[in-house]
């Protein structure tokens, strides 16, 4: 069995106690273990601090780039191995693994060609710059530079690529150093990822480690220059927030937590329209890709109440064709979920949805995978629910059910109905309409706006380019308000912002402008 090692301290450190078990999710066979037990934790927040973040703030944002181009092209030439990897690790098939590891090389290389724009500099403007009294004399302007901390970031089990990488691609090309804190069920894909980088010699020592296992006492020694960038549950973000030590001394925290996003068809989408057809292609993708192992993810559908019964049967026939199994197995759509108490979480929270809905495709339970051994395995089906009462559904405004699990909720179709109904879950990461008609989506824009972090409008005329609302591209921002965490990531220069404070100038022009 592998014992999988962190990256500290500029070498790899294996622990000899208090091992985690590290499973495949097709056979429940233990494949691996993990533990940080005994890192040295202050010397690796030295190593950051004192190794790292100067050799980074030492760089133009044009170096930093190239790092993440040589990370970038490091990753994707071992892309089949990796795959293979998150396949025995997390189950998942060749296409829903390549989703993850091509988001983490494309968010890589799209920052590094971000680099190119910024130039040979160190600092970031943020404006024009402006007279602050009646002459230009006196002038003012904003611009950002490098935290001077370490930016600790943990992830959650579902991108074991992607996650690690669109965090750091943003701290390092900002010129913060990295502590990155993988998931441990999924770490084996991580772990590779890391040994790739470090194989390939591209980062500076002390600007990425990696710390496989617990945190141990990392977040209670952060002060007021480092950053904890958290992405997972909305438990454990609760949990880590009120630590004592991060509220005393104001360290940034951004928090991406779970969320209850939300897919609408407007009134206007007729049964058998190309945006009708778009829309339960996406809904159906949404729920099932990376078995519904994505914050993305389609967990609430609103439809009209005289097109909830099209809805419902053209999603159950979508459905249908999904075939859940061993991802080795060719005719196999959809993988297993990626740990035992994942599956059991689902199968209890799709009963906690019974109350208030009824099942109108698949089981809610465990089922066999095709071409895996029958009764092993963490499978469970597509599953979608129908709410009763529609206004009797508060459960599934609150409980995500994180796995292929999707309910209809039917609505009047008015956009003020339907931006109050999915404002219900408390804020979301995003949520995806689907209408021809402006004046409806522009309604729902201005009442339902404030509880999302991105809206993803579906319609004909960007049918043949639109990715679907599941895929966090960097150009966008990724983060929602309230129970989504508050957090923002990605968005261009603006994922850089968790990493750099923004100074106001004022001062003599020449000065000003020479800085
Ligand atoms: P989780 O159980 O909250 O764990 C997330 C991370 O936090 C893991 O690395 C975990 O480490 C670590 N962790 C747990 N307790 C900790 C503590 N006391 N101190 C420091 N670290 C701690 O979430 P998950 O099961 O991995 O992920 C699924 C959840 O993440 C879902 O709810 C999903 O919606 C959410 N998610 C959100 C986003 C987003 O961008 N908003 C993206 C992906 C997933 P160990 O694994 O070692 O316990």
């Amino acid at each position: 069995m592998k014992t999988l090692k962190s990256y500290v301290c500029g070498e790899w450190y294996t622990a000899d106690k208090a091992f985690r078990d590290l499973h495949d999710p097709v056979s429940g066979e233990t494949i691996a273990r993990a533990s940080s037990s005994g890192v040295d934790i202050e010397a690796v927040l030295e190593h950051a601090r004192d190794k790292g973040g100067p050799a980074l703030r030492a760089m133009t944002f044009l170096e930093r780039g190239a790092l993440l181009k040589g990370m970038s092209k490091a990753l994707h030439a071992a892309r089949d191995e990796l795959i293979e990897l998150s396949i025995q690790n997390t189950g998942t098939t060749v296409r829903d693994a390549a989703f993850d590891l091509d988001g983490a090389t494309g968010t890589l290389g799209y920052y590094a060609y971000l680099s190119k724009s910024l130039g040979d500099r160190r600092t970031l403007s943020e404006d024009d710059g402006m007279a602050l009294a009646k002459e230009d004399a006196f002038w003012g302007r904003h611009i950002k530079v490098p935290l001077r901390g370490v930016a600790v970031h943990i992830n959650a089990f579902n991108f074991p690529a992607w996650g690690f990488a669109e965090k750091a691609a943003c701290a390092l090309l900002a010129g913060v150093p990295v502590i990155s804190k993988p998931a441990t069920s999924s770490a084996l894909v991580t772990e590779r990822c890391v040994e790739i980088i470090v194989e390939a010699g591209i980062l500076p020592e002390g600007a990425f480690q990696f710390l496989c296992g617990s945190t141990g006492r990392l977040l209670s020694l952060l002060g007021s220059q480092d950053v904890l960038a958290f992405t997972g549950s909305a438990d454990t973000a609760l949990k880590l927030r009120c630590g004592e030590n991060l509220l005393a001394s104001n360290a940034r925290v951004n928090l991406e937590a779970d969320s209850l996003n939300a897919a609408v068809l407007a009134p206007d989408v007729a049964a058998e329209s190309d945006t009708f057809s778009l829309f339960i292609k996406d809904v159906a993708r949404e729920m099932t890709q990376k078995s519904g192992q994505k914050c993305t993810a389609v967990r609430r559908i609103f439809v009209p109440d005289a097109q909830a019964d099209a809805v419902q049967e053209a999603l159950g026939a979508r459905l249908s064709k999904t075939v859940t199994g061993n991802p080795r197995d060719e005719s196999v759509r959809m993988g297993p979920l990626a740990t035992a108490g994942q599956l059991r979480d689902a199968i209890s929270g799709v009963k906690l949805l019974g109350d208030v809905a009824d099942i109108v495709f698949g089981s809610g339970e465990r089922v066999n995978g095709v071409g895996a051994d029958a009764k092993k395995g963490y499978f469970f089906g597509p599953t979608l629910l129908r709410a009763r009462d529609p206004r009797d559904t508060q459960v599934i405004h609150e409980h995500e059910v994180f796995g292929p699990v999707a309910t209809i909720i039917p609505y009047d179709g008015s956009a003020s109905a339907a931006a109050s109904a999915v404002a219900r879950a408390q804020g979301t990461l995003v949520v995806s309409l689907y209408s021809e008609d402006n004046a409806w989506v522009e309604q729902y824009v201005q009442e339902g706006g404030a509880f999302t972090g991105r809206l993803y409008l579906g319609s004909s005329a960007m049918a043949s380019q639109g990715m679907g609302s599941g895929i966090a591209l960097p150009q966008s921002q990724h983060g929602g308000p309230g129970r989504a965490g508050g957090g923002c990531e990605l968005g261009g220069l603006r994922g850089l912002d968790l990493y750099m404070q923004r100074v106001a100038l004022q001062g003599a022009k020449q000065m000003v402008e020479s800085l």
